[in-house]
């Protein structure tokens, strides 16, 4: 309940401040209206991840091959997820909105965003996601974290997301630690930092029971996969048979 009058206190809140002050775009301050933070130029201009790129982890590749295409890092690597499909490559301006909406309590940057990773569902792959409804789950933060933070970043993502797709999302993840920042970590450092980390919550619990069809791991960012491999991994474990990764960047 805490948690529901929090958040009606935030959206009332920023309906008064964008009366107020009008809001303007994110990245080059033009004035904005129907609630966006982010003007369709700018959306627009942040750049995208396009084929050719590789069908495991969505890493571009430079220049032109027709076949499919595994990059050299996957062909070694097992993940308990098909494959991840992220939206954005990494550019400044994609990393600066990814910061803010992460540390500087820029929730309002969420609906935003989630229309930029829903883009990541024109992907022939993730089709039949869609057509049957596999349900999306967010990446937890560790509650120490999620207090500090005020929000999980990847739920705000997620909640837009399903609202855009019509598809249904579940907390089903819980982090039972917290973990130091995976930032200065290298892919086995991440794994082991995470390891055993996730678990099914009691909302997980419950929709499991529900038999789900499919489940769509959402985070921010995909850099070394650790964080998508040990939160698809508890959802292979409890008998999950479709597994895929979105998210809004490739880092
Ligand atoms: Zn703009
Ligand atoms: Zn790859």
């Amino acid at each position: 309940m805490k948690h529901l009058d929090s958040h009606f206190f935030r959206r009332t809140l920023h309906r008064v401040l964008d009366f107020v002050y009008p809001p303007e775009c994110e990245l080059c301050q033009v004035p904005l209206a129907n609630g966006m933070y982010l003007c369709s130029t700018c959306q627009n201009a942040l750049p995208r991840i396009q084929a050719p790129f590789c069908e495991r982890c969505g890493e571009m590749f430079e220049g032109n091959i027709e076949s499919n295409f595994i990059c050299p890092n996957c062909t070694t690597l097992k993940y308990d997820f098909a494959f991840c499909r992220p939206v954005l490559l990494s550019s400044e301006p994609a990393r600066d909105l990814i910061h803010k909406l992460k540390y500087a309590r820029s929730i309002h940057l969420a609906a935003d965003l989630a229309r930029i990773t829903a883009e990541a569902f024109d992907d022939p792959r993730l089709h039949q996601a869609r057509k049957e409804k596999w349900t999306l789950i967010p990446v937890p933060l560790h509650w120490s974290r999620e207090q500090k933070r005020f929000y999980n970043q990847s739920r705000e993502l997620t909640k837009h997301l399903a609202r855009e797709l019509s598809l249904p999302w579940c907390d089903a993840l819980v982090r039972r630690r917290a973990t130091m920042t995976q930032t200065a970590l290298n892919r086995q450092h991440r794994l082991k930092n995470l390891k055993d980390c996730f678990s099914l919550s009691s909302k997980g619990k419950k929709w499991r029971e529900s038999k789900p069809s499919g489940a769509i791991v959402i985070d921010d960012v995909f850099t070394t996969g650790a964080t998508a491999q040990e939160c698809s991994s508890v959802l292979r474990k409890i008998g999950i048979e479709n597994r895929v990764v979105v998210t809004l960047m490739r880092g």
